[in-house]
């Protein structure tokens, strides 16, 4: 039979990169200083994600795994107040009922850690481990028990291609955070977690224009909204928007009209009709923003657009005609 954690997994475990996202924002919200991310052989026979986080306690172990249950929310007015990247305690107990998932977790006042595995979402085995304090874990067999998911997993390129973008987007969006990517069929990367931008630009834009990227600050006179964020010159300026990257709160976000206001902007004042390439962070108080959307929905709204498009115009303006 399908079982509830099944079917919630068809919304937030849509592909193998999406396991990959899931694990990551978890150690990102757990305080990891280092992750690492492997990918086996196949996407689907081996993911691994590994951090130095705060870790889970023996007991609370089993309730990561149980729908629902988040560390993250302590009342429904905290919705309003998210700060971090998970709160709906969905993911795990989701990719744990269609895979075999293997957790080790130890928190730094136990001497050891704790190693679960779960099959298809069962506990089949428990036992003390010897480990660093954070969490690992390794996602094996993805979708051996939904064949129907399984089926709409596409090709090993494009679903590694996936795992890749994510991933450097992490990068670009944690920098104080050492990121290291393994991939049996691919060559690695990693960052330093110094918080330097340059590297995290490179992987995501390349080394040239990277180089070239200028950098972009503003924010509103009540410091509700901030902007940072770099923009290649218009020269580099593309056919499709597949080049701009938006974080909110440092969450990776689509924005159409983010999106526009930098291209509008740009546009306009050198009179051509591209999409520029550009990252953009984006800081603002959260009870702005409309985060109760569904799980994998990236494409985010706010209540204050007149004034964002004000603070990312002036901004974009200020550095590409500072004499305006
Ligand atoms: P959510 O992130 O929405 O709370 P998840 O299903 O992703 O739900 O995770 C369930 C819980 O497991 C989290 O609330 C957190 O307490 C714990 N957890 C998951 N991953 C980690 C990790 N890498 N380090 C520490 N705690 C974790
Ligand atoms: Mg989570």
């Amino acid at each position: 039979p399908i079982t509830a954690n099944q079917i919630a997994a068809g919304e937030v475990v849509e592909r193998p990169a999406s396991v990959i996202k899931e694990l990551v924002e978890n150690s990102i919200d757990a305080r990891a200083s280092k992750i690492e991310i492997e990918v086996g052989e196949s996407v689907l026979s081996y993911l691994r994600v590994f951090d130095n986080g705060m870790g889970i306690s023996k007991e609370d172990l089993p309730l990561a795994f149980q729908r629902h249950a988040t560390s993250k929310i302590t009342s429904i007015n905290d919705l309003n107040q998210l700060l971090t990247l998970g709160f709906r305690g969905e993911a795990l107990p989701s990719i744990a009922s269609v895979s075999e998932l293997e957790i080790s977790s130890r928190t730094a006042d136990s001497i050891n850690g704790w190693k679960f595995r779960f099959s298809g979402g069962h506990l089949v085995a428990e036992e003390a481990v010897g480990m660093p304090v954070g969490t690992d874990i390794i996602v094996r067999n993805l979708f051996f028990n939904t064949p129907a998911r399984k089926k709409h997993v596409k090709s090993e390129s494009t679903e590694l291609g996936h795992i890749k973008d994510i991933l450097l987007r992490f990068a670009l969006a944690y920098p104080e955070i050492a990121f290291k990517f393994t991939a049996a069929s691919s060559r690695q990367w990693q960052t330093d977690g110094k918080g330097d931008y340059f590297y995290p630009l490179v992987l995501n834009f390349g080394e040239e224009i990277a180089s070239k990227m200028l950098e972009v600050k503003g924010e509103s006179a009540d410091a509700s909204i901030k902007i940072h964020g770099f923009l290649a010159p218009p020269a580099f300026s593309r056919t499709t928007r597949l080049q701009q990257i938006i974080f909110v709160n440092r969450r990776l976000v689509r924005s159409r009209l983010i999106s526009s206001i930098v291209e509008k902007t740009l546009n306009t004042l050198l009179a051509i009709n591209r999409y520029p390439i550009f990252c953009l962070f984006i800081e603002i108080k959260p009870e702005i923003i409309d985060v109760n959307v569904h799980p994998t929905k990236m494409e985010i709204r706010f209540s204050e657009e007149d004034l964002i498009t004000k603070v990312i115009e002036s901004a974009v303006k200020e550095q590409f005609f500072p004499q305006q």
